[in-house]
């Protein structure tokens, strides 16, 4: 096999937020981006898998940054009930499906086995680079029995005291977490039949986040977290967290606490868009519809205002359930209050920042692992492509290896 592949006369998106530039070309070698230029230029590799990218876009690999691919239902006691091969098949293919859409990195925001990266590493699948938090840490008392997440043995981490929160970080990074996940908030589908919290109703005491973050940076992790009130979200940031998941109740002081700090948000607009809504009424019972109602009107406009006060902008799309390749769609809403260019950039460079690997993949830089996609067409004018992503998004590579590709070789 060639080890140098060079993409010429693409239309290019670096994910630096500077404007596209035509007829660029890109130089891999030795899983790196080698070379990046645009106009003529004389080409001095001669044995090189060549692609002319003529009226299509070439850019960074999609980030998403909230995903569950281990929820294969949108209820946690179905999932949990699935025979354990079927299970594994089902999340495989999600993952599967994830690469061909266009999405390199995947940060999982609760209950994704280590395997499925061990998998993935071995080559025995395709997926994504994934990022995890296998247990996430869920607020109750030591007698309090876990409810499972899956048939493969993972349930969250309960726990309550600083003490308490400090030891299931530890055990939790021991089975291979690359950050914490904290539900410091009520959720809209409760992942415990027990729990009563309504969204927007604090979880966990300052004194116990602040826990989860110093345990967590001891082993150079970070802490993410479900929150959805000012109450909840401030105490997060108090706690030092780094990035705060959904937020739809915020309000203008805590996002100025947030620019104050540095907080990054990962706003999750897709399961609160209206056609997600529709669907979710009809599957869900009467009191997870009431939970949803307490949250789903205000997530765009709080979006909105962060976006405005100069908030960082992560993207994650939260999918649950059945429909994880709508995950483009998340770009697509952003789309409506950034821009487009600015929804690329949230799921690329600002994804790469959040998660600590800017320094190594995010953007189309000299030096950066080759982690690049190509567009048939140009999402700058039309960012529905990602929604199509299965069609449109011809050619997909992680780290130099072809992972996916439409596209003929010169
Ligand atoms: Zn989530």
């Amino acid at each position: 096999m060639k080890n140098t592949t060079i993409f010429t006369r693409a239309y290019l998106i670096t994910g630096n937020d500077t404007p596209p530039k035509p007829d660029c070309t890109v130089v891999v070698s030795d899983g790196k981006i080698q070379d990046v230029f645009c106009g003529n230029h004389e080409l001095s590799s001669t044995d090189a898998m060549l692609f002319d990218l003529e009226g299509k876009t070439l850019m960074p690999g999609l980030i998403d940054a909230h995903v569950h691919p281990g929820n294969v239902e949108m209820y946690l006691h179905l999932t949990a009930k699935l025979p354990p091969a079927v299970y594994v098949h089902r999340v495989t293919r999600t993952l599967e499906t994830d690469l061909q859409l266009g999405f390199t990195t995947l940060r999982d925001a609760a209950g994704l086995d280590e395997g499925f990266r061990a998998a993935i590493n071995q080559g025995l699948i395709k997926g994504p680079r994934l990022l995890l938090c296998v247990t996430p840490l869920f607020q109750g008392q030591a007698s309090d029995t876990p409810d499972p997440r899956n048939s493969l043995g993972i349930c969250p981490e309960i726990c309550d005291s600083p003490d308490e929160v400090r030891q299931a970080v530890e055990r939790t990074i021991s089975r291979g977490a690359d950050h914490i996940k904290v539900f410091a908030d009520g959720e809209v589908i409760s992942q415990s039949k027990k729990d009563d919290a309504k969204p927007g109703q604090p979880k966990f005491s300052i004194e116990a986040l602040q826990a989860a973050v110093e345990t967590a940076e001891k082993h150079k992790a970070y802490v993410m977290a479900h929150c959805y009130s000012a109450a909840s979200v401030q105490n997060c940031i108090r706690a030092g967290i780094r990035s705060i998941e959904h937020g739809n109740l915020m309000d203008e002081e805590t996002i100025q606490m947030m620019v104050t700090h540095g907080t990054y948000y990962v706003p999750t607009l897709c399961p609160f868009d209206d056609k997600s809504i529709d669907k979710a009424k009809a599957h869900f019972d009467e009191r997870t519809l009431e939970k949803l109602e307490i949250v789903m009107q205000k997530g765009k406009t709080t979006f909105e205002m962060a976006y405005r006060a100069g908030v960082k902008i992560a993207s994650g799309s939260d999918i649950l359930g059945p429909d994880q390749y709508l995950k483009g769609r998340e770009l697509a809403l952003k789309a409506e209050i950034m821009g487009p260019m600015g929804a690329i950039v949230s799921a690329t460079r600002t994804n790469a920042e959040l998660i600590g690997l800017a320094d190594r993949f995010g953007t189309v830089d000299k030096g950066k692992l080759a982690d690049l996609i190509v567009v048939d067409g140009n999402p700058l004018e039309d960012i529905s492509l990602f929604e199509r992503g299965l069609e449109k998004v011809l050619f997909v590579m992680t780290e130099g290896r072809i992972q996916k590709n439409h596209l003929l070789p010169l």
